[in-house]
């Protein structure tokens, strides 16, 4: 009878075993299948299938048939990764829409990690001679109180500092030293399509100066076009998030509270920045939540500023910020964030915007396009021929493990301090907020921990999760002293717990084991096909 049962047992187990792997290859076709029906839909418009254009090739289409890489955008990261390669000794073709000096809000404040990196890239003197400013650090400012927070730059070469200036000006001199290697090409075209065939992509399309059309060939495309990318959805999954847009203004000739630093005042509904941007400029920065801002043309977006803006801003820069307004050179950007989600595809990689944004209050993006560069600059290296391109394609999967302690120390930190800084009416937000404050006023390492891990010098995702759940702590246990009210309580659990909502799903999104275990994901350890 037991004997029996027990057969009886195994059978049910062995089928309910069955089942269970049926049901699990099931849902594991399906998800591949409709990873390929997104990854289809996105390709129809955005890669074009090179049988098509087998003709044009044939007939010389062709402007370049014989580059190593093809980098799409000069912007920070095309520019850099162009000389960067280049400089390798790879024959570079660069496409970019707009080769005039680009004038734009984004991409002002480097960081010194970032500064670090362009230091190791031999890119430095390109913040030479653009009237950059030194920065040493951040002011914050809260209700009346403010407080300052140095980069921990003691153990460094002194030069080592953040740099702020103007993006277009730092565009130009990348671009100008990139462009003055002689294997590399910069030329101005719009891309409008990638060449795939047999789900390799060989190159692109591109419109040339004259609008011409045109199609160029290379066993690596790098797609660096920035965070509008038109390109990217056949190379990733993009979940773009946008929680707020950037309001941005230059004051003349006005003397910050603390010169030669960033100031960061915790504004309400949310955080507004000031930074030098030349010796006679400071770039004012207003975050406005949601998708939607103010007319300017209007005059809405003016009386937002000097009504609800103007208030909150330190009196030594009133004046500055509100004839600014009146001056009425008022731009606007959408701040988004979106996590690296990347397709692995023979013959292409993703670099820059177009592959990975956080929110721009701690002006990370530049740094982590940077550190990216350094990253795959030394996995191509020992490679002389790039032709195989699925071989090559599975050992540069590596790269997205190798990355991952900068970037998504930057992101995380990002998007979670961005929405700690924001003001709330929940009581335990609140809470949050002024204890974050007075947690970095401690000093010590109170705040050279956390700055050090907003400017890229300490790269530590550990690091990062143990002070933000710190401030949290720190949060309780003010509001349990003098004696913990059950009311207080309650409001110290809410904190935790909204604490937890803020980071987890942010590093649930930068992958658990890509950032805390990178050892344990095999394509860490992906080693070079051939050596040179
Ligand atoms: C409001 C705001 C403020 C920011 N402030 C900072 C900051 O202070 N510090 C910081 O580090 N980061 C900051 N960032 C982020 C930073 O700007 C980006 O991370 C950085 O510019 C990314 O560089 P990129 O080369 O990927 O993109 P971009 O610098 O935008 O370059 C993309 C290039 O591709 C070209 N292009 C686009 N499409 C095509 C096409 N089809 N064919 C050919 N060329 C094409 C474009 O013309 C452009 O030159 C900020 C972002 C925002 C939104």
């Amino acid at each position: 009878m037991v004997e029996t049962s027990s057969l009886l047992g195994w059978i049910l187990a062995s089928l309910l075993g069955l089942l269970g792997v049926y049901v699990y290859s099931v849902a594991t076709r399906n998800a591949e299948a409709n990873r390929r029906k997104v990854v289809s839909e996105g390709r129809s418009d955005s890669v074009r299938n090179l049988t098509t254009t087998k003709e044009e090739r044939r007939s010389g289409g062709d402007a370049s048939d014989d580059a190593d890489v093809i980098i799409v955008g000069a912007g920070v990261a095309g520019a850099a990764l162009a000389h960067t390669l280049g400089k390798d000794g790879r024959k570079v073709h660069v496409i970019e829409r707009d080769l005039t000096e680009p004038d734009r809000i984004v991409g002002e404040l480097l960081q010194p990690g970032g500064y670090l990196k362009l230091i190791e890239l031999g890119l430095q003197d390109c913040v030479e001679g653009i009237d950059a400013q030194r920065v040493f650090g951040y002011a914050l400012f809260k209700d009346g109180k403010h407080t300052q927070l140095a980069y921990p730059l003691e153990k460094f070469h002194s030069d080592v500092s953040g740099r702020s200036f103007h993006n277009g000006r730092f565009i130009q001199r990348m671009r100008e030293k990139a462009a003055s290697l002689p294997n590399v090409r910069l030329e101005q075209g719009s891309v409008t399509s990638l060449l795939e065939e047999n789900g390799t992509i060989k190159g692109v399309q591109y419109k040339n100066k004259d609008g011409e059309q045109q199609t160029a060939y290379a066993p690596l495309t790098i797609v660096c076009d920035g965070c509008f990318s038109n390109l990217r959805r056949s190379l990733c999954n993009p979940k773009v998030d946008v929680p707020s847009c950037f309001v941005g203004l230059v004051l003349e000739n006005c003397d910050l509270p603390c010169a030669n630093h960033g100031h960061v005042i915790l504004g309400d509904p949310s955080p507004i920045l000031f930074y030098p941007i030349s010796s006679t400029e400071v770039r004012c920065l207003v975050d406005v939540p949601g998708q939607k801002v103010p007319s300017i043309s209007s005059g809405e977006m003016a009386t937002y500023l000097k009504t609800v803006v103007a208030p909150q801003i330190p009196k030594q820069i009133y004046d500055s910020f509100v004839a600014a307004v009146d001056k009425g050179n008022i731009r606007t950007m959408p701040n988004r964030s979106m996590p690296a989600a990347p397709y692995p595809t023979p013959g292409a990689l993703l670099m820059g915007d177009a592959f990975n944004m956080r929110h721009p209050l701690t002006g990370g993006g530049m740094t982590v396009a940077l550190s990216d560069i350094v990253v795959l600059r030394n996995l191509l290296r020992p490679l002389k021929d790039l032709h195989d391109a699925p071989t090559l394609c599975k050992y540069l999967e590596s790269f997205y493990t190798l990355r991952k302690p900068v970037a998504s120390t930057i992101n995380t930190l990002a998007g979670a301090l961005y929405k700690v800084f924001c003001a709330s009416p929940d009581k335990a937000r609140q809470e949050m907020r002024e204890a974050c404050f007075d947690y970095l006023s401690l000093g010590g390492v109170f705040s050279s921990g956390p700055v050090s891990l907003l400017s890229g010098l300490n790269p530590r995702p550990l690091s990062l999760v143990l002070h933000f759940f710190a401030v949290a702590v720190y949060g309780v246990g003010r509001l349990l002293v003098p004696f913990p009210w059950p009311k207080r309580i309650w409001i110290g659990a809410r904190l935790i717990s909204g604490a937890s909502g803020i980071i987890f799903p942010i590093i649930k999104a930068e992958g658990v084991r890509q950032m805390f275990f990178p050892a344990t994901v095999p394509a860490y350890y992906r080693a070079p096909r051939s050596r040179g």
